[in-house]
């Protein structure tokens, strides 16, 4: 009797939301960035740019291979995107807009003495010359366009516009990497993440308990059951807290999938339910005492 009433509950709840719409608390950056935050990122950031676009330069003039120029291309992007993400993470940067202003700055210091040591590298050992000034790399700039080797006139102007964007678009994405996590306000810290606080089963099959899940309802977890991280497809939960106090505490859930192909290696696959969610320490207590019980089931204990 008690099975038959539970199989009509789960049916039920698979197509009809009963529970009551909580209020769901995501965080978001405050935005603030310091000046001595935002001072060192660029002038940080600037050193690694300007040493990386002479080392860039030299190398994409010599080899002139166009995977060999994506590939330095993506190193240098990620030498200066990185120096300048950690730089801001010092300096408590909580603006992602602030950091890309850093980024930008950035990129254009070191496009600067790309374009400052290309007629250097470009002329081989005869005329060894560096275009210091604005001036002189407008005129080298022209002078390329109108009779470059490889690549000239439009052409040219296109892949460099091209090559300038990718290169600002993967450094500020690695720099953004660097400041995703929560930052608590009260301590003035970054918060420290855990990874694999608990492991739940996917809730296959139970569409509206899917749906509050991935529209960051957090509590719905304790209607799912536990589970081993070596299951086939299983949650996985992440939690980021303060180290000074119990006010910023946050629960991040993954999908994932992991199975072994021919080769026998094992393949995963993950996928954000929900990201950087406010609990309070209570409510995280009770998922992770659900997550990490792989034997009980909930819904059984609730009904005992
Ligand atoms: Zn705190």
């Amino acid at each position: 009797m008690l099975f038959r009433s539970t199989a009509v509950f789960l049916i039920m709840e698979t197509f009809v939301d009963f529970s009551p719409q909580a209020k769901i608390k995501q965080y978001q950056h405050s935005g603030k960035a310091p000046v001595v935050g935002v001072m060192s990122a660029i002038l940080i950031g600037s050193v690694v740019a300007a040493g990386g676009g002479i080392v860039y330069c030299n190398v994409v003039t010599n080899v002139q291979m166009v995977i060999a120029e994506v590939v330095f291309s993506l190193m240098y992007s990620f030498a200066f995107g990185l120096t300048t993400g950690v730089m801001a993470r010092k300096g408590k940067i909580r603006s992602t807009t602030w950091l890309l202003i850093c980024v930008f700055t950035v990129t254009l210091v070191g496009l600067y003495f790309e374009w400052a040591f290309h007629p250097f590298f470009a002329l081989g050992e005869d005329q060894r010359f560096v275009a210091w000034s604005p001036i002189q790399i407008m005129d080298w700039g022209q002078a390329v366009f109108q009779k470059g080797g490889e690549i000239n006139g439009w052409t040219a102007v296109c892949v460099w516009a091209l090559e300038a964007t990718a290169i600002f678009v993967f450094a500020g994405a690695f720099a953004i990497s660097q400041i995703s996590h929560p930052f608590c306000e009260k301590c003035d810290c970054w918060t420290e993440s855990r990874e694999g606080i608990g492991f739940f089963k996917y809730p296959f099959g139970r569409v509206v308990l899917i749906g509050r899940l991935f529209k960051g309802n957090a509590e719905s977890l304790l209607e799912c059951e536990a589970t081993s991280p070596m299951a086939s497809s299983h949650l996985r939960l992440d939690m980021h807290m303060c180290p000074l106090c119990m006010d910023a505490c946050f629960l991040t859930a993954t999908h994932v999938s992991q199975r072994f192909n021919a080769k026998g290696e094992k393949e995963l696959k993950e996928q954000a339910m929900f990201e950087n969610i406010r609990m309070t320490p209570d409510e995280l207590a009770d998922i992770i005492a659900v997550g990490t019980r792989p034997s009980s089931n909930t819904r059984d204990l609730m009904l005992q």
